[in-house]
């Protein structure tokens, strides 16, 4: 299987030639055409197989042949939650990198740092959002953003970010978004809490697993 045959636009493709990428890996081949489909995902992923770009490339599509609904400054149409400042850097890395020639914009937002440089970059229209849980609650407290508008939302090392406590966190940042989203659920591992997780927020959703 070929890039060229997941359905990804030109302008994607051109974008992971550049990256020096052959053919998909296993999770891609698998996720990739499952997304753009629009449905809900549970992925049984490591990391290093490729799931970044297993998700990050057919949201990156769908977000660049959508209408916006509302455009509006801090107000994300894409919302992927991780539970490390070092993997948001990475996964915006990754659709910085991927989305190159799409007019889609991007940010990442964790604890620890000022909060100011995060609200003033939240005053420019935004599709991407790459947060962690704590930090972002701070935001929607602040109303410095507004999760109305996401179309589509990932859980990112599901079972890290239960592991270091964000269930609580996650649960409230769900009550802010639409019922009617895609949800994709990337984990390594699959606990009991990761399937109370996913029953609770994923919808006839398709599975793949590498
Ligand atoms: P991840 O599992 O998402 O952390 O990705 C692991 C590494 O694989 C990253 O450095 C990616 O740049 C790289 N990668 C992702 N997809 C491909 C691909 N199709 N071909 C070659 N390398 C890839």
């Amino acid at each position: 299987i070929m890039f060229a045959d997941l359905g990804l636009a030109d302008s994607l493709l051109r974008a992971i030639t550049e990256a020096g990428y052959t053919s998909p890996t296993p999770i891609q081949a698998q996720a990739i055409p499952q997304v753009l489909q629009g449905g809900d995902l549970l992925a049984a992923a490591q990391t290093g197989t490729g799931k970044t770009a297993g998700f990050t490339l057919p949201i990156l599509h769908l977000l660049s042949t959508r209408k916006p609904a509302n455009v509006k400054a801090g107000r994300p149409r894409c919302l992927i939650l991780t539970p490390t400042r070092e993997l948001t850097a990475q996964v915006e890395e990754s659709v910085k990198t991927y989305g190159k020639y799409l007019p889609l914009t991007s940010m990442v937002m964790f604890g620890g740092v000022n909060i100011n440089p995060q609200i003033s970059a939240l005053r420019k229209p935004l599709d991407i959002l790459v947060a962690t849980p704590g930090r972002l609650l701070d935001h929607v407290g602040q109303r410095t953003l507004d999760l109305s508008g996401v179309e589509i939302l990932v859980l990112d090392e599901a079972d890290r970010m239960l592991d270091m406590g964000f269930i609580r966190d996650i649960r409230k940042i769900l009550q802010y978004l639409p019922k009617q989203r895609q949800t994709l659920l990337f984990s390594a591992t699959f606990s009991d809490e990761i399937r109370t997780l996913a029953k609770g927020v994923l919808h006839n959703a398709g599975e793949v697993s590498v």
